[in-house]
This record gives structure tokens, sequence and C-alpha cells, in this order.
């Protein structure tokens, strides 16, 4: 099935949203093998979209659309289907029902005239239920059996009908239709602590199956191998992606620490809670970034005790116990004083495991000897410390998550 996109929005024009919708549905629609041919961004006017959405029906066998199905003034996506279809558009009293209700419900108080905008559909036109939001989603088909599916902008209740209601509904139409079922697939392993040139070169033999292609995606958290696989049976997607996973893994076992949505930061405290050990953190130029990471993962408070944010050198000596001479001696940012940062932290707080960050995140304080970038880092695990100190690249921001992330690998190559 080949099908166009098109997402509406002025904001998406001017470039103040970002339009993870289109990204959010060309990816699940391509796992479930449909064909998005092409991509559209049109701006709140009721004309344009009914033209986008005319000009993309000629082309393929159905369109997808996001956003402009709220209740203001700008938003026309219901008008410009009925325009299109010529029908109508006409309240939908259960809608309209329904609408004022979640109104009700939440103590919002008078209903305001506008709310029916949102229960004026098509005449005719299929609703999609939206038990994510209140505006419903519109599907009409054309005597041709050409089809139009209107999704709300609002990139949660999106997904959730996308998922619930469209995804299921075009598996049916491609099963009426006598479509053979073909996907594309990917899983990625993930890598960290080693440069994209250097992965490349350590997997440039692999054997992956027949019909995966292989992608390098590189960000502040490593470097992502990701496996595709196009056209195929999902049995054969999953068979390839598994021999191919299989056969990369094998070459970077050292620094691949997990697959696909994998945050190494959890998987580190599975290692911990594991074992039954708490963890403690001392940090200065992440300020608090790692305890972040760890306690995003849900159950962390299970391993994490806590930390200390030792930004002035004052701090890693009072609170962490820290010493002045070393201080004087190495400097702020040495192995030394992240060692005893780590230390300070997992003796004071009662942990078994302690991380220790310092560094020069920029984009001042950098010297000839000590370039912004340059970080020092130690883990002490009951008692056994190791340290190293790394010059990483990017701004402000990415140097502190480089950093939090080096850690973190610091912990995990000891564990596993
Ligand atoms: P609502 O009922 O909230 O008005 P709607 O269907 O009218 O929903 P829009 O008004 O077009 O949707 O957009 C609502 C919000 O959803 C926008 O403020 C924007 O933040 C977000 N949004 C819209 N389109 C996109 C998109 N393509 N990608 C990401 N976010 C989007």
């Amino acid at each position: 099935v080949q099908i166009e996109l098109v997402t509406i929005g002025d904001e998406l024009i001017l470039g103040f949203t970002v339009d993870t919708n289109a990204a959010h549905i060309a990816r699940t629609l391509a796992a479930e093998g449909f064909t998005i041919a092409r991509r559209t961004t049109v701006g709140d006017d009721r004309d344009a979209i009914a033209q986008v959405i005319r000009e993309a029906l000629v082309r393929c066998d159905g369109v997808i659309t996001t956003g402009g199905l709220g209740p203001t003034s700008d938003d026309v996506s219901a008008a410009a289907a009925a325009e299109l279809f010529r029908r109508p558009l006409v309240l939908d009293e259960a809608t309209f029902d329904r609408i004022r209700e979640r109104w009700a419900q939440r103590g919002f108080g008078p209903v305001p005239d506008n709310l029916a905008n949102q229960a004026m559909v098509p005449a005719g036109a299929t609703l999609l239920v939206n038990s994510h939001g209140a505006a419903p989603g519109i599907w009409m088909e054309d005597p041709r059996g050409r089809w139009l599916a209107m999704l709300p902008g609002v990139p949660r209740e999106m997904r959730g009908m996308l998922a619930d209601v469209l995804v299921p509904r075009l598996r049916e139409l491609q099963a009426s239709r006598g479509g053979a079922s073909v996907v594309v697939a990917s899983r990625t392993v993930r890598t960290t602590g080693v440069a994209e040139s250097r992965i490349a070169e350590r997997v440039a033999g692999v054997n992956l199956s027949t019909n995966a292609s292989l992608a390098f995606l590189p960000s502040w958290e490593g470097v992502d191998l990701r496996v595709t696989m196009r056209n195929v049976s999902p049995e054969a997607a999953e068979r390839g992606l598994a021999e191919s996973v299989q056969a990369l893994r094998a070459l970077v076992r050292d620094v691949a620490y997990g697959e696909d949505d994998d945050d190494l930061a959890a998987i580190v405290l599975d290692l911990l809670r594991a074992r039954g050990w708490k963890a403690a953190v001392a940090e200065s130029c992440t300020g608090g970034m790692l305890g972040m990471r760890l306690t995003a993962t849900p159950g962390s408070s299970e391993v994490f005790v806590g930390g200390t944010i030792a930004y002035d050198n004052r701090v890693k000596v009072a609170a962490l116990g820290v010493s002045e001479a070393t201080l004087a001696s190495d400097g702020a940012v040495s192995d030394a004083v992240a060692l005893q940062m780590a230390r300070g932290a997992r003796e004071r707080l009662g942990a078994n495991v302690a991380f220790g960050i310092t560094g020069v995140a920029g984009p001042d304080g950098g010297t000839p000897a000590k370039p912004v970038g340059t970080v020092s880092l130690a883990v002490d695990i009951a008692g056994e410390s190791d340290s190293r100190t790394v010059r990483l690249i990017g701004d402000r921001d990415e140097i502190r998550r480089r950093a939090t992330q080096a850690a973190l690998m610091m912990a995990w190559r000891r564990l596993s």
C-alpha cells in the first residue's frame, strides 16, 4: 500500500514546532510494511490543505494527515476534507456529547462555543475513536477505494490513535485487498566509548544476512549500529536481524552495552541491583546529570542512595573529603581528585559503588594542559577504584552528557 503523509500547521511551516509526527508515522508504518511515498507539510489554510490531499490521492492509495482538528479557528482540516469530498460539514451529536462530558468531568465550567467545532465532520465520514483526546479522527474513501485518514496533531493523541485504530484498519484493508505482507524492520546494537570510524573499522568485515543494510548513527550516547531489512516477510526479517545482530555483537562485544532502546544507566542499575549493591555519585561539571540519568529509571531507589554536587572546590573538600593538597598539586580536574570524590561519596553516603566526575565543560575555563572537554572520571567499587581522564568533544551540553555516559561505561565494563 502506497501512502502519502501530510502534516498540517503554520507552526510546522514556520519551524516553531518540529515535525515529529511525520517521523513517528513513517517509522511505524514502515515497520508494518506500508510504503510512505512522500511527505508534505502545509499551513492552516483550508484550500491549500484540500489541494495537497487531492494531488496526493492521484498518486497513491491513501493519505494520512495530522493536525488541524482542534476547536480553534485555525483548525480547518475537517472543512478541507468536506470541500475535497464535496460533502457538507455536519455536527456529530455523539461526538459533541462526549466532548461536553469530558469538559464537565474536568471541572472547566461552562462549555465554550468553539468546542462544537471539534464535532463538525464531513457528512458520511467514518469517525476514528480518539481515546486520548477530544477530537475524533476522520476516515473517508472515494468511489475508487482511495482513502483519507485524518488524525489530531497533538503527538500523544496521534501516536495513540495510530496504534489503536489506524494501523489495525490499514492491516485489514491490506488483507482485504490481497496485498502480500512484507515489512521493514530493524534492530540496533548500542555501543559507546569508541569513535564512529573505529567502530566502522572493527565491523568492516561483518557478515550480514542477505537484504540487510547497516547504518552508523553517532550521538553523544555513542555509536548505534542499526541493521535494517526491507521488503521481506516478517519471519525472514526476524531471522535475518537476529543473525546480523549476533555477527555484529561478536565484533564489538567489549563496547556493546545493549540493543534498541536500552539505556546505559538502566543497565548499570540492573547490574548493581543483581548484586544487591547501592550506588552514589559525586559530580562536579555534570552538576547532577548522572544522578538524573540514574533516577530517570523506575525502581532506581533500590540502588541509588544519592549524591553530592561538588562544584566549588570548597564543597569537594567539605562534603567529600577531597584533600586540599591534591587540589593544589593536581588541580580540580585530575584523576586523583576524581578518585577522592568517588571514595568520599562511597564512604560518606554508605554506598558500595560511587562515581566521581570532574571536568572542564566550557566554553571558558580551558588551559593548554586541560582544554575544554577534559574530564576526569572515577569509579570506586567497594574500595577498588579506577580512573581515567578523557578529552570529550562538543559544546558544553554535549561534553556534560558524554561525561555522564563515559562514567556509566566505566562502571558497566567492570560490572559486566
Ligand atoms: P488540538 O485539538 O489540540 O487543537 P489539532 O489536531 O488541532 O489538536 P494542532 O492544533 O494542529 O492539532 O496541533 C496541536 C499541537 O500539537 C501543536 O501545538 C503542536 O505542539 C503539536 N503538533 C501538531 N502537529 C505536529 C507535528 N506534525 N509534529 C509534532 N507536533 C505537532
